[in-house]
């Protein structure tokens, strides 16, 4: 299997393929590129060789997507009810899946005992809380502790979940939690950690530091307990943005991975979800207004942070590149993308120097496949993108394209 390039920019997709695919299936759209997808997991699979690899599937959970990890033979990583259902459907093993359980609503945790039952997959709980609701339950499946490892990491606050309170119980209080478990009969096989999005070079030493935590809380644990199966350290390897940034050390960051973990008797797991598909995808948007203002040239465009909300919620970063035929040959203005919807928060990219602008010009942005169609909304009653998947030389329509209907369809009341 070919493990490409360490990175796929913006500029490496090829302009008129898009054009075609802009032309044949209509704009806001998503284009993925399963290929991708699969070099990406085999690099990840050549760096973590040894180590238990899993896909965090709430970075994209299109079917093509599913699809393509589950015959990479990587596990999957969910965060809801929602997510268990659409892997088991998509063809992943229950014995790969594990269910992140975050303040799990009722429903969620009776979904999971059920398939938990049939499919033996692993809940995750993140407080001595769900313990109980799943005894409850009469769970009798395989159990993961979630520590908080009191380390965060993202590039953003909001992706840093490393020592937010809401994740993970408190790492000195696992130790008891894990002898709990056990002598209330749960068969306790793993303990989790998540620091949040965005490790880099640079920010190595937030990694390091919650694994070798994490290695010393399994040293204790397994003292305390017994044995456990795993202890997987999370997700959250960094993917370039901009086009100047390099791509991550792969290898880099698994021996440090390996060193910082230290002599563990139990398999180290990783679960990445971003850097599986982050640059198998992009989206294209269609200019509809240029408008020159005293401040920068607004240009106007049809998707919006309900299309792509990372920009408008993160203040991330997204590469935008004009696929005009002519691109060339135009001179090269700053100006502000800006998209449909009634927000001031609804820009996709500020000062970008682009090929001059013309209504009816195709744009693409890149780095789209993690967290772009997955967070989209319906806000100002704004349908959906389509999503399609790039098949050899064909191209196939992953999802639909959602109509105004689709969403009032919802909606019992009426006069
Ligand atoms: C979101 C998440 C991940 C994946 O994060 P990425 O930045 O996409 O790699 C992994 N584990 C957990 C528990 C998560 O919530």
């Amino acid at each position: 299997m070919s493990s490409g390039v360490a990175v796929r920019r913006l500029s490496d997709w090829d302009a008129e393929r898009l054009r075609d695919l802009a032309a044949e299936f209509d704009t806001p759209l998503y284009v993925l590129d399963p290929d991708r997808v699969r070099e990406n997991a085999a690099r990840l699979q050549s760096a973590f060789d040894a180590e238990e690899i899993s896909y965090a599937v709430k970075a994209n959970t299109t079917r093509p997507v599913l699809e393509t990890i589950e015959s990479t033979g990587v596990g999957a990583e969910c965060a809801s009810a929602g997510e268990v259902e659409r892997a088991l459907a998509a063809g992943f093993d229950g014995e790969a899946v594990r269910y992140t359980a975050v303040n799990p609503p009722e429903e969620d945790l009776d979904y999971v005992v059920d398939a938990a039952a049939d499919h033996d997959l692993i809940v995750t709980v993140g407080a001595a809380d769900t313990l109980d609701r799943l005894d409850e339950r009469g769970f009798s499946g395989r159990l993961c502790i979630r520590a908080n490892p009191g380390v965060g990491a993202g590039h953003h606050e909001k992706v840093s979940t490393g020592a937010a309170p809401k994740f993970g119980v408190p790492m000195d209080r696992v130790p008891d939690l894990a002898s709990e478990a056990v002598d209330r009969g749960f068969d306790l096989v793993g303990l989790h950690a998540h620091a949040g999005s965005g490790i880099s070079g640079e920010d190595l030493q937030a990694h390091r530091e919650l694994v070798a935590r994490m290695g010393d809380l399994a040293r204790r644990v397994i003292s305390d307990v017994g044995t456990i199966e795993f202890v997987n350290v999370g997700g959250g390897l960094g993917v370039p943005y901009r086009e100047e940034e390099d791509p991550l050390d792969l290898d880099a960051v698994a021996a440090a991975t390996r060193e910082a973990f230290g002599d563990v008797d139990a398999r180290l797991g990783i679960e990445p979800g971003r850097y599986f598909v982050a640059d198998a995808g992009v989206l294209l948007t269609r200019v509809n207004t240029v408008k020159p203002t005293p401040e920068t040239t607004v240009v106007g465009v049809d998707a919006g942070m309900t299309t792509l909300v990372r920009p408008a919620m993160y203040d991330s970063y997204h590469t935008i590149r004009s696929l005009a035929s002519d691109a060339d040959r135009r001179e090269t203005v700053s100006v502000t993308v800006a998209g449909p919807i009634c927000e001031t928060a609804d820009v996709l990219g500020e000062d970008r120097p682009l090929p001059d602008s013309e209504r009816g010009d195709l744009l693409a942005v890149g780095n789209a496949g993690a967290y772009g169609y997955e967070m989209s909304s319906n806000y100002n009653s704004r349908p959906r993108p389509a999503v399609v998947a790039l098949d050899g030389t064909d191209a196939r329509l992953a999802v639909r394209r959602e109509a105004v209907a689709d969403i009032t369809e919802l909606e019992t009341w009426s006069k």
